[in-house]
């Protein structure tokens, strides 16, 4: 039988947001909890970066468009909405990547994993790194461990290990893609921990990556897709949850200004732009770190929120028709390393990677702008912005077609950027935040992993844990 009813507020109407409220519904009930939730969110729709355009028989992801398939907790959610009939894998004929080295897109070598090789002869006869580089690299073998596990820096662990060739001309673009970040300023412990697990346990990352990727080959018995999409989008995974979230109240256009402590124990007003206030038992803040700082600097020291960059991104996806475009794509894309100079950080062939996104006549790419120190195209006009890039298609792929239409979107301090130290920081400002407002949460991509499965365990691992808490001290 349900109990009391506890008042919660949930600010931010993205990934984070709908899902804290679905596994707050799930946890409290069973912890014998009635849950009375609203969930605030400052723009007109619910999903934040995640949003899906329809238009012509084009599926276009103009935010995120893919998770990794190994990461179980988007998969689970879906399954919990009953939407994994839904998800789609990439073509299993797309496999390849390209990366662009002086002005040619090279395949990158098979066996790839993150950046780091698994797979020796290709990784040695690959055209990308030189003779030198790849002795370099080989040294990862015999080079002794580093003594301490102090967090350092994505880019330091690698050219440590690798030596800077393989950074530059390989891991670099590939995994700074991932965080349109600087590889040499991003957190190892935050973002890509297991390469320092590994080569505590193995001695060597590259032996630590082979182990780990047999093992995992064993286990499944297959090598299955690495991404997974939905069939109409990732705003089905929003969708889904806003219906099944019919007992929240989902409020748009809610702009939180503020949050007080207004009774012991610990009773919140959360005040809204137009004034209104509610009262909440908990709060749950989804929003970006800024957004976080702002509400909770009245209270607290938020310097680890304020430490945590947002990096300004925009994506062109432009459709063209095939028959006018000469080159056959057999891969995924091609990223672009920082010292060739580009406009463009990366390039998706989105209807190779995924069929469903086009009609079969059509081809659909969606071209990056914008990293860590390089961000001021994103501003540029609509007009100017698609010359740019254009460019850089007609220069790396031989494509002078105009493009059917192009669909731009800027997302303005979109990607955290996580500072050497982050982990120990978020658990150092998560303690004081319960010392100094109980009851009041953080959650969301710049706390503990940029990618929507992240986000996802944040909110269930959170509201579980807050759940029990609850049912202990009843
Ligand atoms: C271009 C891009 C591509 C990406 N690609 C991928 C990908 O392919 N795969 C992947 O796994 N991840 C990807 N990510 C990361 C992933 O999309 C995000 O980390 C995730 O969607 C963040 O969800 P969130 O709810 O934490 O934050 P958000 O989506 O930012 O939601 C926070 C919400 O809070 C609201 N808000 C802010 N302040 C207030 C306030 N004061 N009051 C009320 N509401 C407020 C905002 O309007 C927003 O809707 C990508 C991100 C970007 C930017």
């Amino acid at each position: 039988m349900i109990g009391p009813t506890r008042k919660i507020v949930i600010i931010g109407g993205g990934l984070s947001g709908l899902s804290a409220a679905f596994y707050i519904r799930k946890f409290y009930k069973e912890a014998g909890i009635k849950p009375d939730i609203v969930l605030l969110e400052k723009e007109k729709n619910l999903g934040g970066k995640i949003e899906t355009l329809h238009r012509d028989g084009f599926v276009i992801e103009k935010g995120p468009d893919s998770f990794l398939a190994e990461r179980a907790e988007m998969c689970e959610l879906a399954k919990e909405l009953e939407l994994d009939h839904e998800l789609v894998s990439t073509n299993p004929l797309a496999k390849k990547r390209y990366i662009l080295q002086r002005d040619k897109l090279n395949p990158l070598p098979n066996g790839l994993v993150l950046g780091i090789p698994t797979e020796l002869k290709p990784f040695l006869s690959s055209g990308l790194v030189s003779f030198g580089g790849k002795i370099r690299a080989m040294m990862d073998f015999i080079l002794p461990p580093r003594r301490n596990d102090e967090d350092e820096s994505l880019g330091e662990l690698i050219e440590r290990r690798l030596g800077s060739e393989v950074l530059e001309n390989l891991t670099e673009p590939l995994l700074s893609g991932m965080y349109a970040g600087d590889i040499q300023k991003i957190s190892l412990h935050a973002t890509f921990p297991q390469f320092g697990q590994l080569e505590q346990q193995y001695g060597s990352l590259i032996r630590g990556m082979r182990t780990g990727r047999k093992n995992k080959k064993v286990q499944e018995g297959t090598t299955q897709s690495t991404f997974l999409t939905f069939r109409k989008g990732l705003q089905s995974l929003v969708h889904s949850l806003i219906y099944e979230l019919h007992d929240v109240e989902q409020r748009t256009e809610s702009n939180v200004v503020s949050i007080q402590a207004v009774g012991s124990p610990s009773i919140y007003e959360v005040e809204l732009e137009n004034g209104e206030r509610l009262l909440a038992d908990d709060v749950y803040i989804t929003t970006p770190n800024f957004s976080a700082a702002d509400l909770l600097r009245p209270h607290m020291e938020v310097t680890a929120l304020e430490a945590v960059d947002y990096v300004s991104v925009a994506n062109l996806v432009m459709a063209f028709n095939k028959k006018d475009i000469v080159n056959e794509y057999d891969g995924s894309g091609f990223f672009v390393p920082r010292k060739e100079g580009r406009n463009i950080t990366a390039c998706t062939w989105t209807s190779t990677k995924w069929p469903h996104t086009a009609p079969d006549d059509k081809v659909l790419l969606r071209c990056y702008v914008g990293r860590s120190g390089d961000e001021q195209n994103v501003q540029l006009p609509d007009e100017a912005l698609t010359e740019l890039v254009l460019k850089d298609l007609r220069e790396i792929m031989g494509i002078t077609a105009k493009p059917i239409f192009t669909e731009i979107t800027r997302l303005e301090h979109s990607m955290p950027q996580y500072p050497i130290g982050h982990l120990d920081n978020i658990t150092e400002f998560r303690k004081d935040l319960a010392a100094s407002l109980p009851g009041v949460y953080v959650i969301g991509a710049g706390f503990n992993g940029i990618a929507m499965p992240d986000c996802i365990k944040q909110s269930k691992l959170i509201a579980e844990s807050v759940a029990k808490q609850l049912m202990n001290e009843m």
